[in-house]
Formats: structure tokens, sequence, C-alpha cells
């Protein structure tokens, strides 16, 4: 796609630090480095978030992820955790509308990444909860 710009990484038009290719996907280091090793990994084909996955792609690139995992692990054994994160439309924090899957090597507690996961559990019935859990089920696609 033009004017992507993870497009035109995947083509070798701007740089990058790769890490793994193959003809599907291509993995490079994120410029900013949240944590020493933080990798982006990227389908070769341009889509634009997880919504918009074919099924053979989408499994053809999640079976890259524990690859690139394991080799940034044992590129750095002192690492204690991997973040996986992939963001999908702008409230949501994705800046760069070419799909793609951070992983963030942790390596302490003061590392320079947090995530906060809040807990409203109070704030829902059991009822409520099936009735969400309803909404969802039924849209799944056969
Ligand atoms: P997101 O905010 O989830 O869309 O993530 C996009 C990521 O792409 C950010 O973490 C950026 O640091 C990273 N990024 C943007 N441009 C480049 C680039 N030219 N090379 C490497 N990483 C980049
Ligand atoms: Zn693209």
């Amino acid at each position: 796609m033009t004017d992507c710009i993870f497009c035109k990484i995947v083509d070798q038009e701007i740089p990058s630090y790769k890490v793994y290719e193959d003809d599907k996907v291509y993995a490079f280091l994120d410029i900013t480095q949240v944590t020493k090793g933080h990798t982006l990994l990227v389908p070769k084909e341009h889509v634009t978030d997880i919504f918009e996955y074919e099924p053979t792609l989408a499994g053809e690139v999640f079976a890259r992820v524990p690859k690139v995992a394991r080799a940034i692990e044992k590129a750095f054994p002192e690492m204690q955790g991997l973040n996986i994160i992939n963001n999908n439309k702008e409230l949501a924090y994705q800046s760069v509308f070419h799909s793609h899957i951070h992983l963030i090597p942790r390596y302490g507690k003061s590392d320079d990444f947090s995530i906060h996961f809040g807990n409203n559990q109070a704030m829902y019935s059991s009822e409520e909860m099936q009735e969400i859990a309803k909404k969802i089920k039924r849209q799944v696609e056969k």
C-alpha cells in the first residue's frame, strides 16, 4: 500500500532493524525500544487491523509469534517476562495502520512499561454478564 510506513519497511524502501523475515511476515525492532528487544511482527500483506484478517493470514501471522518470542528470550536470557500487545484503532493506541504485534520483553518491575487492567466486576450482575456473553456469541462467525 502506498504511503504505509510498514509496507515501505517490508519492501526495504525505508530501513529497519530486521530480526526475522519469511514469505508471510517481517519482524523488526520498534524504534522506541520501550524495553530492550521490543520487536514488531507484521504481515507482509497490508492489513489495517485485526478486523481485516482472513483466517489463513491470521493463522500464519499468529503462528510466528512464539518463534520470535523464543528468539528474544534466547537473545536476552535476563528477560523475566514478555508482553504481547496488538493495538487496534486510534482509541486503542494504534498509531500505524498496518497491523502489527508488539513483543515487549520485561526485565523487572521498574522497566519502562506498564499496563492497567481495571477491575469492574462489581458493576455487572451475573444476568448482565450472561447478556453480554450472549450478544457476542450471536455474532461469532461460523
Ligand atoms: P502502535 O502505536 O501500536 O500503532 O505502534 C506503532 C509502533 O510503530 C510504535 O511503537 C512506533 O514506535 C513504531 N514505529 C513507527 N515507525 C517506525 C519505524 N520507522 N521503525 C520502527 N518502528 C516504528
Ligand atoms: Zn502497509
